[in-house]
């Protein structure tokens, strides 16, 4: 076996890699030159592929569309019949319906009746709708003006055969089973899914069902984690509330490098409490602390545990789901041997003035919806505290408030990300 790179190599590849202030970019790059894609296949038929990822290109096996046929409902001529400066009558000869094909051949000054997705009839290569024709008995007269070739499909123009239609990495939308199914492909090959396991930790957390003792805190961590992971379409391992010690952590986090190929964490790498961590993490293999230039979010470990690669977060609610977004997502997408599709900024006009000091990324929890002219406006939803998971619940946006960007006014345009769908 060949010796893997450790994450320090890759990090002193990184010009100016400052643990103690990384860039949001910075660290998505470190975290995309980690993370491996597992490869491990296995077939499942169509209607279970949806959200997994194609682990192996789709040859077509039959040209899509498989014949040359109309695309409208008219008649089908023969282009050459056709005067470009008069109207031309022509005697209709039968009918070609989607899967009842017309019998024959057509000669020099006939037409056939056509159904959208008929077959061509022999010897016609053009089609011309029923709404401009007049037809008269078995009689009809085209206007002059028509296409060789108009409203006509041809055989293998979406698909041909022996082409991949769809490509090994793609992660499986409702499009691609319906394209799937118009090749008559019963079964495709996927990634299997990957294993996440996640924990909370903090000695003040309480699993809902136990009393509220005096300081604590109901775990809220690990639902937002169960919901944002369920969407990704991973396999859970919830493993817990795990307390503020040593010998939890180590045991944690050894049961779940077992069991796992990711692992994410929550709480344990804010300043007060990361010496004990990275102890734990040191004996365990390699992890990094990184203080990121964002809010919120800030304090988070990265690395690679056993065989799986460790995404320890912040406790603090919000930053949980923020860093999740920017950081975990998009790296387990890749392990799952997926390209992750960008996620697409939204312009919208913040309605109240924001501050905001460069140097770091902020994001702030709001609603984008259109405003009283039609353009999409930013409100935010209440305090920001990096606690506060109300307003996040209430957000559907998060607006990005990039590095280099200084205070906003009431009215400029800022750069929301939606997140229904995505968290
Ligand atoms: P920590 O990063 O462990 O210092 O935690 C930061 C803050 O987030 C503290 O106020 C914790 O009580 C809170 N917190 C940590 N983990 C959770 C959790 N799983 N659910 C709710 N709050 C949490
Ligand atoms: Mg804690």
């Amino acid at each position: 076996m060949t010796a893997r790179t450790t994450l320090a190599e890759i990090v002193s590849c990184l010009s100016d890699f400052d643990p103690k202030a990384v860039p949001v970019a910075r660290a998505r790059e470190a975290i995309e030159r980690f993370v491996e894609p597992i490869d491990c296949v296995e077939r499942v038929a169509i209607r279970a592929a949806l959200g997994r990822v194609l682990a192996r290109d789709v040859v077509s096996p039959i040209d899509v569309p498989a014949h040359d046929n109309s695309a409208m409902d008219g008649w089908a001529v023969r282009s050459q019949d056709l005067s470009a400066d008069a109207d031309t009558p022509l005697a209709t000869i039968g009918t070609a319906y989607a899967g009842v094909a017309f019998d024959g051949a057509v000669g020099p000054g006939q037409a056939v009746r056509v159904m959208t997705g008929a077959v061509m009839p022999n010897g016609c290569d053009t089609v011309v709708i029923q709404e401009v024709v007049r037809a008269d008995g078995d009689r009809i007269v085209v206007p002059r003006g028509q296409q060789a070739g108009q409203n006509r499909r041809l055989r293998g123009e979406d698909l041909a055969r022996g082409r991949a239609a769809l490509h090994a990495g793609r992660l499986i939308r409702p499009a691609d089973l319906g394209l799937l199914a118009s090749l008559g492909v019963a079964e495709v090959p996927v990634q299997r899914r990957l294993r996440v396991a996640f924990f909370s930790t903090g000695d003040e957390l309480r699993s809902i069902g136990e009393p509220l003792d005096a300081g604590c805190v109901y775990d809220s961590n690990r639902y937002t984690l169960h919901g944002m992971l369920t969407r990704l379409g991973v396999e859970l391992l919830d493993m817990g509330v795990v307390p503020d010690s040593r010998e939890a952590l180590e045991a944690a986090m050894r049961t779940a490098s077992l069991h796992a190929d990711a692992i994410v964490s929550s709480g344990g790498v804010s300043v007060g409490e990361a010496d004990f961590t990275r102890e734990v993490m040191d004996s365990l293999g390699e992890v990094a602390f990184w203080t990121i230039a964002m809010r919120p979010g800030r304090p988070m470990a990265f690395g690679r545990v056993g065989d799986a690669w460790y995404f320890g977060l912040p406790g603090n609610p919000v930053a949980v789901m923020v860093t999740f977004l920017f950081f975990v997502r998009d790296a387990l997408i890749r392990q799952s041997g997926a390209s992750p599709r960008p996620v697409l900024p939204l312009r919208a006009r913040s309605v109240a003035r924001m501050r905001k000091r460069p140097g770091r990324t902020e994001y702030q929890r709001a609603i984008v919806e259109p405003g009283p002219d039609g353009a999409l406006q930013a409100r935010i939803t209440g305090s920001q505290g990096s606690g506060v998971l109300r307003s996040m619940s209430e957000a559907n946006a998060l607006v990005v408030l990039h590095h280099e960007q200084g205070d906003v006014a009431a009215g400029d345009w800022v750069d929301a990300i939606p997140f229904d769908g995505l968290m």
